[in-house]
């Protein structure tokens, strides 16, 4: 368990980073949830064809054989977050890292959150903006690889703690798959993004030379959940689904669907994949997206098993596995995990929400 990873799982979502937003909300322009324009020319047209990444097979991982990540930039913190109001210990951020892994492509890792920077011919995309204060660090960084303005926003999933501070980047095309939208017009805040393009199961962007693949595999942390590809640099962006070595904390699992998110791990670690980004560490191994795979087949199987065993003892009555959610996530162990950061804390709500995602499909 990363060192990294605790203060981002006690921070994971909206709640501290929304206490950040707020300190800078008043430069970010007016929301416009409700009307996501629609598709444009660059969306792959019909759902059921998104193209298969181009490579199949699934690489050995590399995990102890990956070379070190250049990094190109570590830069002094940009920004001090604030006393907070009430007088309690400031939070610290560590500084923000701008990590090279690729020629012109980048992974940010700041306020305790990824960005992929893909800079090529004059065009800049970058991933989830997080809130102001952390996109005006981001635009900071990137202005010391490049003078190209970000020209592409495109966003992970809907959550608020990935979307927020998108108005830092003035001309930028904002992308979010179409669900997004649903979510966008109930928040609160007042920075949720304008989004300029949505697309339903595939889009390809072109970023100067480079490919960046936006594929939408269903439900996994939200409805609008995308993993972000590029095939010839074998880079993945897994938006929120994971983390090495922990389990989701039991607080951020409500919008997880657990057999979503097990369906799109399995999809993914078939692709050729070099570097994978996760939304909330700093390490791009592969390995752990491979470990994280293997939690969830695991805790689909054990859970599966026990909802077998209930119909069959109640001679076939679906209802009989009802009683379960009452004992089961109290029951269940995963030995194989219980080294993993947050298994003591959040197994059992894993259990309940893999539980209904089997029962109920959510
Ligand atoms: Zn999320």
């Amino acid at each position: 368990m990363s060192e990294n990873l605790k203060p981002a799982l006690a921070i994971c979502c909206a709640a501290i980073l929304a206490l950040l937003a707020a300190a800078c909300r008043s430069d970010d322009p007016a929301p416009t949830p409700t009307t996501a324009p629609a598709p444009t020319a660059t969306t792959a047209p019909a759902p059921t064809t998104a193209p298969a990444p181009t490579a199949t097979t699934a690489p050995a991982p590399t995990a102890t054989t990956a070379p070190a990540p250049t990094a190109t930039t570590a830069p002094a913190p940009t920004a001090e977050p604030e006393e907070p109001a009430d007088g309690g210990a400031a939070f610290q951020i560590p500084p923000p890292t701008m990590t090279m892994l690729a020629d012109g492509v980048y992974h940010y890792f700041g306020f305790f959150t990824s960005s992929l920077v893909v800079i090529s011919d004059g065009e800049v995309l970058i991933t989830d903006t997080s809130n102001p204060l952390r996109a005006q660090s981001l635009k900071e960084e990137i202005a010391k690889l490049t003078d190209s303005p970000v020209t592409t926003i495109a966003l992970t999933h809907e959550h608020y703690d990935h979307v927020g501070g998108t108005g830092v980047f003035e001309d930028a095309t904002i992308i979010c798959q179409w669900n997004c939208q649903f979510a966008f017009a109930l928040s609160p805040f007042e920075d949720v993004p304008t989004v300029d393009e949505t697309f339903d199961d595939f889009m390809e962007v072109r970023v100067g030379d480079k490919v960046v693949e936006l594929h939408h595999l269903g439900p996994g942390d939200g409805e609008a959940t995308t993993v972000i590809y590029m095939p010839a640099e074998r880079i993945i962006v897994t938006a929120d689904m994971y983390e090495p070595r922990a389990l989701t904390h039991k607080n951020w699992v409500d919008d997880k669907n657990f057999t979503g998110t097990r369906r799109i791990l399995n999809t993914i670690s078939g692709w050729d994949i070099e570097h994978a980004i996760n939304a909330h560490s700093p390490g791009t191994d592969p390995v752990d997206l491979h470990e994280n795979v293997e939690y969830y087949n695991d805790l689909y199987d054990a859970v599966k098993a026990a909802v077998d065993e209930a119909i069959e003892q109640a001679g076939g009555s679906v209802f009989a596995a009802y009683g379960l959610f009452d004992t089961l996530p109290q029951t269940l162990e995963l030995e194989k995990y219980r080294s993993w950061a947050e298994y003591d804390s959040s197994l059992p709500r894993h259990v309940e929400r893999m539980l209904l995602a089997i029962y109920h499909g959510d």
